[in-house]
């Protein structure tokens, strides 16, 4: 039998095994494939029954991290550009560590007056690099999608008040449907959240000019003006397919003129703002009533670094607070209880690798960070129009390349199955990773550019590989 408390001195030894494995393992992502098909069939190795009698501590540890070394996708290095997916710097990487060191709940203030006030501190500082009013309530959440949920909860709650209910404490029975408008840039996640708030995914009203999906304006304009009721209004900071935005500015604007609440999905978008190159992309975004963004991408700290912003603190504590349970704090406790605030209750210090991030780079370190990676996505752009068999898609407006491979002479007809090979062609290839997606019809590649540890040798690898492959490929 193995007791965890006879081996509660083992702690110290078993973590070092994963810091000395760090350092070799994060040095091997400048070069080894993001994918190493001959690693796979380690991950076999997690497998087997729940053992009666434990390995003990270190067999379990030394295990978990020769199998996870070498079989893990290595996402975290310079280049993946599927998705949007950031790495981890070191900063960010040992505040994630410090945060299960210390197994703090910053859920109420009570249990981790530490973890909460580290929350308050990176929250009011990403405020503060996002140009969000100091003022805003904010909350981390798990992931942008928790996020969404959590502005969207806010915009729900808003909403049902101005038809006389108390959503939070008398549901959504007796009310009509919530209208949503946004662009045809909606991002899933925001559907996904409507979902979960018993809103429905699919009621999300799209007003596009075109196949693009951006935004048609006037049209918007006509079903608020004809709707005449509380209406809420997504709106996209950083479209996946191309990294567009839609124009806050005049969409708050609407809000404005027709009472309407403007939530602002800016998962990765919203880090535009720390560059005078692109941070009028964002012109408008303090006026909205929540705005969300996610850390795990361009700010590039681990994964569950979610945050929401919404103009009025008090709304998120009427959506998420007043549980009426006696061993809680109560409404007139004065520090802040961030269980109150979002969909969690108990919930890790995951403010620790912000604040360690943000500490440790500052505004000026992320904003060169950002333009490295403006700088890449241009490059990116470049080579694809000087290859004669490659068709930039869209221009490159921030950090991702649009384009497909459309070799001269094969009719339009064959190239989204051609390029739905390339895309395949290239993650089994495994040296670098980018997906596809349809763009206007079109099966193309999106690579974003997202990791802080990307350099123009990556960007100019994708090409390589792509133009290793394709003569591979029959049209
Ligand atoms: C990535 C992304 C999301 C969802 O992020 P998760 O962390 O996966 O929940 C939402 N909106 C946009 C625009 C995104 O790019």
């Amino acid at each position: 039998m193995t007791d965890p408390l006879e081996e509660r001195r083992l702690a110290g030894e078993a973590v070092r095994v994963v810091a000395d494995a760090a350092g070799p393992y994060l040095e091997s992502l400048a070069t080894r494939p993001v994918n190493d098909a001959e690693a796979a069939g380690l991950i076999d190795g997690l497998g087997g029954p729940l053992p009666e009698k434990g390995d003990g501590t270190m067999e379990s540890v030394r295990r978990l991290v020769s199998i996870g070394t070498a079989a893990a996708t290595h996402s975290s290095g310079p280049r993946f550009f599927h998705f949007v997916v950031g790495g981890t710097t070191p900063a960010a990487l040992a505040g994630d560590w410090l945060t299960s060191l210390l197994d703090q709940n910053p859920g109420n203030w009570i249990a981790s007056p530490l973890a909460t006030t580290a929350e308050t501190v990176a929250l009011g500082w990403l405020k503060e690099l996002f140009g969000l009013p100091e003022s805003h309530g904010a909350v981390l959440t798990p992931s942008a999608t928790f996020a969404n949920f959590t502005g969207l909860a806010c915009a729900r709650h808003w909403w049902a008040e101005r038809h006389g209910v108390d959503v939070t404490a008398d549901g959504l029975a007796g009310l009509p449907p919530m209208p949503v408008l946004s662009s045809g840039y909606v991002h899933v996640s925001s559907r996904k959240a409507l979902q979960m708030l018993g809103l429905g995914r699919d009621t999300v009203r799209r007003f596009a000019r075109d196949d693009s999906g951006r935004v048609d304006l006037a049209a918007m304009e006509r079903a608020l003006a004809e709707l005449d009721a509380p209406a809420v209004i997504i709106a996209n900071a950083g479209e996946v397919n191309t990294g567009d935005f839609d124009p806050i500015d005049a969409m708050a604007d609407l809000a404005e003129r027709y009472g309407a609440w403007l939530h602002v999905d800016g998962a990765f978008g919203l880090f535009a703002a720390v560059s005078p190159r692109t941070a009028h992309l964002l012109r408008g975004v303090a006026r909205a009533d929540s705005v969300i963004g996610d850390g795990h991408k361009w700010l590039n700290v681990p994964y569950e670094s979610g945050f929401a912003f919404v103009r009025d603190v008090t709304r998120m504590g009427r959506a998420f607070g007043a549980w009426d349970a006696p061993y809680l704090p109560g409404a007139g406790d004065d520090h802040l209880n961030y269980a109150f605030l979002g969909p969690e209750s108990s919930r890790r210090a995951r403010a620790f690798p912000i604040w360690a991030a943000l500490r440790a780079y500052g505004r000026e370190g992320h904003r060169a960070m950002v333009e490295r990676h403006l700088d890449l996505a241009q490059r990116l752009g470049r080579l694809v129009e000087e290859a004669p068999d490659l068709e930039l898609l869209a221009p490159v407006r921030l950090n991702i390349a649009c384009f497909r491979y459309h070799p001269p002479g094969v009719p339009e007809d064959r190239l989204n199955d051609l390029n739905s090979r390339l895309g395949a062609a290239l993650l089994a290839d495994g040296r670098v990773y980018a997906g596809t997606t349809v763009y206007r019809g079109k099966t193309a590649l999106r690579p974003a550019i997202v990791n802080w540890s990307t350099t123009e040798a990556d960007i100019d690898l994708l090409i390589k590989v792509i133009q290793d492959l394709t003569p591979t490929l029959t049209p």
